[in-house]
C-alpha cells in the first residue's frame, strides 16, 4: 500500500490533465449515506424504487418527502477533508455523480454534475428552473409561475444525462491524462463507462475506496481507505 501510495502520489504530480470522478462515497464521511450502503434504506424503500418518474407519477408526496429529507441532509452536512482536497486541486476537472453540492461548496470551480443538483427544482409543466436551499414550504412544491408539479431537477433511473453535461464529462474524460476515481461503486451507466473510457485513451486511473468496486479492474492503481483520509494524503502531500 505504501508503495501504491507513492506511485500514486508520483502520477498525480506530474499529471497535465487531471480529472476527477466521484459517487457518493467521497460524502459519505460528510454523513450523506450512499445508495448501496447499510444506511441506503428509507421507510422500507430502496433508493432504486424511488428515484424514478414512475414512483413520482404514482405518489408525488412520498417522493417528494425522501427528497425533502435528502435536501435537509445536505443542508445539515459539510464538506469533509476529500472535498477540500480535491476542491485545491489545481488545474483539475471535476465530474461528479453526487448531487449534494459539496463538492462546490469546498470552493471546486469546474463541476460537471452528471445526475443533477438536488437543491435544483424544475416544474413538470413548464420546465421553469429554480434552486432552492431553503427547506420547502409545503410538499410537493408547485411551480411559482404556472402552479403545476415541481420534481426534484436530479436524473432518475431510466433517464437520459443531460446532454451538454455528458459531452462536456466525456471530452474531459478522453483528454484527461490521469483520473481520479473516488467513492462510486461503478454500478450507474453510462456514468460509470468514462472510467474505461478514460483508461483506454490512455490515462493513468487511481481509484480511492475502501472496497473494490466494478471498476477496479479498469485503473491502473486502487487504493483501499476512505476519500476523507487518502485524497487528503495523495493531493496534499506535495
Ligand atoms: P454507490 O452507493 O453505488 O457506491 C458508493 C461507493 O462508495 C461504494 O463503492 C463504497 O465502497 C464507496 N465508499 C463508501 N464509503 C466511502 C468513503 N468513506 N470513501 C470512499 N469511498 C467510499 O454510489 P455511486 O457509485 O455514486 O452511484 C449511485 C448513485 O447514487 C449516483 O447516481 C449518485 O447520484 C447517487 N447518490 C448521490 C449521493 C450524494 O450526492 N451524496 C448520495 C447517495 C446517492
Amino acid at each position: 500500500m505504501h508503495y501504491q501510495l507513492d506511485e500514486a502520489i508520483a502520477h498525480i504530480e506530474a499529471a497535465q490533465r487531471p480529472v476527477s470522478f466521484s459517487g457518493s462515497g467521497l460524502s459519505a464521511e460528510s454523513g450523506i449515506p450512499t445508495f448501496r450502503g447499510q444506511d441506503g434504506l428509507w421507510k422500507n424503500y430502496r433508493a432504486e424504487e424511488l428515484a424514478t418518474n414512475e414512483a413520482f407519477q404514482r405518489d408525488p408526496a412520498l417522493v417528494w418527502e425522501w427528497y425533502e429529507m435528502r435536501l435537509r441532509s445536505c443542508r445539515h452536512c459539510e464538506p469533509n477533508a476529500g472535498h477540500r482536497a480535491l476542491a485545491g486541486w489545481e488545474g483539475a476537472v471535476h465530474i461528479t455523480q453526487n448531487v449534494d453540492n459539496l463538492l462546490e461548496r469546498a470552493g471546486a470551480e469546474t463541476v460537471h454534475h452528471l445526475h443533477g443538483e438536488l437543491c435544483l427544482l424544475r416544474c413538470v409543466g413548464c420546465g421553469r428552473e429554480r434552486y432552492e436551499y431553503e427547506e420547502l414550504a409545503s410538499l410537493p412544491p408547485r411551480c411559482l409561475a404556472c402552479g403545476e408539479l415541481e420534481r426534484p431537477g436530479v436524473v432518475w433511473f431510466g433517464e437520459p444525462l443531460p446532454h451538454a453535461v455528458w459531452m462536456e464529462a466525456e471530452k474531459a474524460a478522453r483528454a484527461c491524462d490521469l483520473m481520479l476515481v473516488v467513492g462510486t461503486s461503478g454500478a450507474v451507466w453510462p456514468a460509470a463507462g468514462l472510467v474505461p473510457l478514460a483508461a483506454q485513451t490512455g490515462a493513468v486511473v487511481i481509484e480511492v475506496n475502501p472496497e473494490p468496486s466494478e471498476v477496479s479492474s479498469a485503473c491502473t492503481i486502487s487504493l483501499r481507505g476512505t476519500a476523507a483520509d487518502l485524497l487528503a494524503e495523495v493531493l496534499l502531500s506535495g
